[in-house]
């Protein structure tokens, strides 16, 4: 009898490897594994170059004019100066927002911080990506420049230091690749809150990191807004520069 049940064991264990019916454990509740009636993923067309914008990408800066933006200060266009395929922070002008709001989404952005070094820890190069308004990842220039962890470049300010500091030199191109999810309220109830991925430079530094609250607040706090708000671009006094900036809606 012993030798029977071993041998019925075995030969379970061998047909499952051999047809791959473990397959049946990942069945989800909607479609069958390997189901032809699933829908197909949508085709995007990706950029000629990595860094470039998909097909179905929304270009909010192309180098040429702050069209998409506008000034927080004013209400009306974005004041930042745009000279060589870039945008520039300019003092006094304020922070600016896109036009266009967004929730769920993918950003690629690329910004430079200023060339000449003339201060140091949180005023070296400090500009910031403000997802909604309230959630942001720090611009800083943190190449060899000492500042409390939760506030250099690619953390999430006062939350989460990157994993690692991918940072460049001063003066040169830096990539930030950002996944944003927003968070989910019902009423003025949290139910979700957000989280953010971050690439800086292709190294990954935040890793689906879940948002404590605004941190504009100290202690951070949540409070309910809507689904889809902009996102705000910081100045911070110092010039720091921008480039190539996609988002993809989630
Ligand atoms: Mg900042």
């Amino acid at each position: 009898m012993k030798t029977k049940l071993l041998k019925l064991a075995i030969y379970v264990t061998f047909s499952i490897a051999a047809t791959g019916c473990t397959d049946s454990l990942r069945t989800s509740s909607t479609w069958q594994v390997h189901d032809a009636n699933r829908p197909q993923p949508w085709i995007v067309t990706p950029a000629q170059q990595p860094g470039h914008p998909p097909i179905d990408a929304i270009i909010l800066f192309d180098g040429k004019n702050l069209s998409h933006w506008t000034s927080d200060k004013t209400g009306g266009p974005a004041k930042w100066k745009v000279e060589n395929g870039y945008m520039e922070v300019t003092k006094k002008a304020g922070d600016i927002s896109t036009k266009e709001s967004f929730g769920d989404c993918q950003l690629h952005i690329e910004w430079a911080s200023p060339e000449n070094i003339y201060d140091d820890k949180q005023d070296r190069g400090n500009s910031g990506v403000f997802f909604m308004g309230r959630y942001e990842v720090q611009i800083l220039d943190s190449y060899y420049n000492k500042t409390y962890p939760d506030g250099q470049a690619a953390a999430v300010y006062g939350q989460s230091p990157p994993l690692v500091n991918a940072s460049l030199p001063p003066g040169q191109w830096q990539t930030y690749d950002i996944i944003f999810h927003s968070p989910k309220f019902k009423k003025d109830k949290l139910i979700k809150p957000a989280t953010v991925t971050v690439l800086h430079n292709g190294i990954l530094v935040q890793d689906h990191w879940q948002i404590k609250g605004s941190t504009r607040e100290d202690p951070t706090i949540y409070e309910a807004h809507p689904e889809k708000l902009p996102i705000q671009l910081q100045d911070h006094s110092t010039p720091v520069r921008y480039r190539n900036i996609w988002i993809r809606e989630l």
